[in-house]
């Protein structure tokens, strides 16, 4: 799932308004975020295998650490231990640990059966992802249910507020359709690393825009 984990970080603002965007969209993308540093110190591994639908196209064969359900009790726990510790901010807190669990459980309703509890464990997946335009149809939605939220929540104070906030969802309207529209299978393991790792900025601009718009 893409643009789903990012509904949840948007939509989070309604729970938490006193939380930053960035920290509160960090949460739901920070498996994801994981995974590729994960991948390229060659810890959890992801095969590239050509398929006409695009959602299929990688094999995930193994990623306990960032995707298995134990240790992303244990991701949860740290980050909201450290936000808790930094901003003594509770219901940021439990919105942030909420937040970090869900992307498993999104994960759990589109990817084929390859998510883990632990390494030994058996797999789980209700995959979606078979079937293309209910995947689209599921995260767009999400995803509109969720600017929704957020622009209702709070109000751009200046054009970085409103254009800031505009690109950021536009931005990853175009990610998306690269993903669930794209030609050409993914080139190399180490390049969707290296692509996946860009998320990391998404965190940043969240916060930058975020600044500039007020709770309302
Ligand atoms: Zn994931």
């Amino acid at each position: 799932m893409f643009i789903g984990h990012y509904a949840v970080g948007l939509a989070a603002k309604k729970f938490a308004p006193r939380s930053s965007l960035g920290a509160l969209v960090a949460a739901p993308i920070l498996l994801d975020l994981l995974w590729p540093i994960f991948l390229l110190l060659g810890w959890e591994h992801v095969s590239i295998a050509p398929n006409s639908n695009p959602f299929l196209r990688l094999q995930f064969d193994s990623y306990p650490i960032s995707h298995g359900l134990v240790a992303v009790v244990g991701w949860a726990t740290l980050y909201a231990s450290v936000y808790f510790g930094l901003t003594r901010y509770l219901a940021g807190t439990i919105v942030i640990w909420i937040g970090v669990i869900s992307h498993w459980l999104l994960d759990l309703i589109v990817h084929r059966p390859d998510l883990q509890l632990y390494a030994t464990s058996r797999l789980y997946g209700l995959g979606l992802w078979n079937h293309r335009w209910l995947t689209i149809a599921l995260e767009t939605a999400l995803f509109a249910i969720a600017i929704w939220t957020y622009q209702r929540q709070t109000h751009a104070r200046d054009k970085i507020g409103l254009y800031g906030f505009l690109a950021f969802v536009l931005f990853l309207l175009i990610a998306y359709a690269g993903a669930a529209f794209g030609p050409a299978p993914p080139p190399s393991i180490k390049k969707i690393a290296l692509v996946t790792l860009l998320g990391w900025l998404m965190i940043p601009w969240a916060w930058w825009f975020d600044v500039h718009r007020e709770v309302q």
